[in-house]
């Protein structure tokens, strides 16, 4: 999974840990693959990791089944373990960008004392990435998906040429069943009440920056790597 890069290719600028987070929708994911390609650091997501362990069938996976399918997060030692792993290959050398964790207070901590010792010269920065939310409701209960080619629309933004086709293939599009309103508003609030304690803390030590998300691709990316240089004074 790793890559065995040592030497760092922007000698100038180390951008060390660097957590990305923001509500369902705002582009995190994207934005995540936007700085793995501009610092050639890789992206650390625990949702990923689980998912591989969950289907390699590992311990770790059949425990964490049962929590992931529930929607519950899986516990704190258990993720704990699974991030120092991983932080262990030598592509995290220089930096990396990490998705969905920390998700709590704990964790969070956990990391800190972690990254204080050893190897691991910077501290951790946080960007979070905001966007309204009715802007972020559009974007979600807009998306349509075509089940062909996986082409993918917007009905307030980027809408297909002919209403509910696909412009590429002229296949119906379809909209997938956690899009809804609903699902929508209770993921906004598990969010909310899973994070809020995590962002309150790198706030509190100076280490976190909100970005506005609401540009075009490339003008968040950059908003975002000049958030990060700010953050590490370069
Ligand atoms: P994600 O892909 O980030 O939405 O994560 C999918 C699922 O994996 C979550 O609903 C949790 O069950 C679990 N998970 C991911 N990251 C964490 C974390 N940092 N702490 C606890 N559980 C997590």
């Amino acid at each position: 999974m790793a890559n065995t890069q040592s030497s760092n290719p922007h000698p100038s600028f180390e951008p060390g840990p660097i957590l990305l987070m923001g509500a369902p929708g705002v582009g995190k994911g994207t934005q995540a693959k936007e700085l793995v390609s501009l610092w050639t650091i890789p992206q650390i997501s625990t949702g990923d990791l689980l998912r591989a362990n969950v289907a390699s069938g590992s311990a770790l996976g059949q425990h964490a089944r049962a929590l992931m399918d529930a929607g519950h997060l899986v516990p704190d030692d258990l993720v704990n373990q699974m991030v120092e792993l991983r932080l262990q290959e030598p592509d995290t050398t220089h930096g990396y960008i990490l998705d969905g964790f920390p998700r709590t207070l704990a964790q969070a901590e956990w990391l800190d004392d972690k990254l204080a010792v050893g190897a691991h010269r910077l501290p951790l920065v946080a960007v979070s990435i905001r966007v309204a939310y009715t802007q972020l409701l559009r974007r979600i209960t807009g998306r349509r998906i075509c089940p062909v080619c996986g082409s993918i629309y917007n009905v307030y933004l980027q809408p297909p040429r002919q209403e509910g086709v696909c412009d590429l293939d002229g296949t119906l599009l379809q909209r997938r069943d956690d899009d809804s309103e609903t699902v929508f508003e209770g993921r906004m609030r598990a969010y909310e009440a899973q994070t809020a304690p995590v962002v309150a803390h790198y706030q509190a030590l100076g280490r976190l920056v909100e970005v506005d998300g609401e540009a075009a691709l490339d003008a968040v990316t950059a908003r975002v790597e000049q958030a990060v240089r700010h953050l590490r004074n370069a």
